[in-house]
């Protein structure tokens, strides 16, 4: 078992208390990362608000300079960190892998992006321009389903905008991130980040803290409007990246063989604990019975066990708290007597959090599998028989974040996308996340976006500045 230390003005440092993080492959303890409270995160803010006075005003090429160094250490370590990350997290090593290069990838990316000056007006009466100026401190807050993904896609446009920050990795999740943060420490100058652990009870503090201008946050929407409630104090800048009930939607002309193992990996990627993962499955009425079996054939071939042994495609689920909450949407499912197509049987016995993949034929509308986000391996899948009717259903969720549509006809398709009441929709892919497309929620999925020059700016404010031509002063 190793100690993990947190990042505080570029040190780092422990306070002796201390939080386990067990592997939910085997329910093992393997690291311990400090239990922080308001004095380290004190000391955090202080330094990132130093660090913002040197940090705001260095050239942008400096600090995109910073993040590309960033992007490039993540990648030469990461045999080292996919390894940690399936350990901590649960995820096969392939996604682990994935998660880890995705991240540096990203990073990278986005660190081309550029935040304009735009001309208001140049007219003989004056001059009128729009920059963009750093908030200021920003307090990043993680959940554990992609902790080095989401860390990034904090950190990265942080530091372009000129902003500090201080990140709050998830309890469940924080080893990566402790030791990426000890990889990068020096890539930028002390207190340009900071990334300091705690419980859940930390994230209130850091929501409510006078000296912090901005909560950029993913997690649960119940969180989601915690924070918003928090940061109305002093009226922090935020952004929420929240949950999701994403539709994918199969049209009758899609080609059964063909999209069964995509629409599979569309719902099980991660076990199924994606916000953007297909949590509702509705397939045309022509094909449902011929793409459900094919499905259900295909789910029967994917193994279930430990991340870190070979030939595991889904990994168990990354808590306790998690796992008895699947578990009793299955239980659930059980006692409204709804048909299993694949899976259901959820064996108590040994170790480690594992969910067996689990498919249901056609549930209603209003069972608590097809009307809540799962957010495990268990996927719903519905019959439909018009666009009208799915596109209706589809938008019946208080949540919006993504959907998707499966079919030859890209027009209709198309069609169907834009009457969809989401930030994102796939035709014929999914899961795909572009570093300069806006990603982020409709509805109770999320406000603001990440990702793209939107993204960016959500780290700024605009300021005009006119300047009177001929002025008489
Ligand atoms: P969560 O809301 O329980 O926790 C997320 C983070 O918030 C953790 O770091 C946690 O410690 C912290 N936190 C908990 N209570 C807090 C409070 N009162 N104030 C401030 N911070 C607090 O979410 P989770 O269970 O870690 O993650 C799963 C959820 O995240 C799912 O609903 C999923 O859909 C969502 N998610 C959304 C996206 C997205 O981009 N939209 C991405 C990944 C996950």
């Amino acid at each position: 078992m190793t100690d993990y230390r947190t990042l505080i003005d570029g040190e780092m440092v422990d306070n002796g208390q201390w939080l386990d993080v067990v592997n939910p492959a085997n329910e093992e303890v393997i690291g311990r990362v400090p239990a922080c409270g308001k004095d380290e995160l004190d000391r955090a803010v202080a330094a990132a608000r130093r660090a913002f006075k040197t940090w705001s005003k260095t050239p942008v090429e400096e600090r995109r300079a910073a993040i590309q160094k960033i992007s490039a250490i993540i990648k030469e370590n990461a045999d080292e960190l996919h390894r940690l990350l399936t350990a901590e997290q649960g995820k096969p090593h392939s996604q682990a892998m994935g998660e880890i290069i995705g991240a540096s990838m990203m990073a990278g990316a986005q660190s081309t992006l550029n935040l304009d000056e735009v001309v208001n007006e140049d007219s003989d009466q004056r001059l009128s321009r729009t920059r963009r100026v750093p908030v200021g401190v920003v307090g990043g807050i993680v959940p554990w389903n992609f902790p080095v993904m989401m860390a990034m896609q904090k950190i990265a446009p942080a530091m372009l905008s000129g902003c500090t920050i201080v990140l709050k990795p998830s309890p469940f999740t924080p080893l990566t991130t402790l030791r990426l943060a000890e990889l990068i420490k020096d890539a930028a100058p002390a207190g340009v980040v900071n990334v300091i652990t705690g419980e859940d009870s930390l994230g209130p503090l850091i929501t409510s803290h006078p000296d912090i201008d901005k909560i950029t946050f993913t997690g649960s929407t119940a969180t989601g409007k915690k924070i918003m409630e928090g940061a109305s104090k002093d009226l922090k800048r935020i952004t929420l990246e929240l949950g999701g009930n994403d539709a994918s939607i199969v049209l009758p002309d899609a080609d059964v063989e063909k999209v069964a193992e995509q629409l599979f990996w569309s719902s099980f990627t991660n076990a199924g604990q994606i916000c953007v993962a297909a949590k509702r499955i509705y397939i045309h009425e022509d094909i449902y019975d011929d793409l459900s079996k094919a499905i259900a054939e295909y789910a029967k071939g994917v193994k279930v066990g430990d991340g870190a042994q070979q030939g595991t495609a889904v990994g168990p689920i990354q808590n306790k708290k998690q796992f008895d909450r699947v578990c009793e949407l299955i239980q659930d499912a059980k006692d409204n007597g709804y048909n299993f197509l694949v899976g259901g049987e959820v064996d108590p016995s040994g170790s480690g959090y594992y969910v067996p993949i689990t498919i249901l034929d056609n549930p209603p509308e209003d069972a608590r599998i097809v009307a809540e986000e799962q957010f495990g391996p268990v996927m719903p899948l519905m019959k439909f028989s018009t666009d009208e009717e799915v596109i209706a259903r589809a938008n019946n969720s208080e949540y919006g974040l993504a959907g998707a549509v499966w079919t030859k006809d890209v027009e209709r398709g198309v069609k169907i996308a834009e009457q969809l009441e989401t930030g994102t929709v796939w035709i014929n892919e999914f899961l795909h996340l572009s570093p300069f497309a806006p990603f982020g929620g409709h509805k109770q999925s999320g406000f603001g976006a990440e990702y793209g020059i939107e993204g960016l700016k959500e780290f700024t404010y605009p300021q005009v500045i006119t300047v009177k031509k001929n002025a008489a002063v």
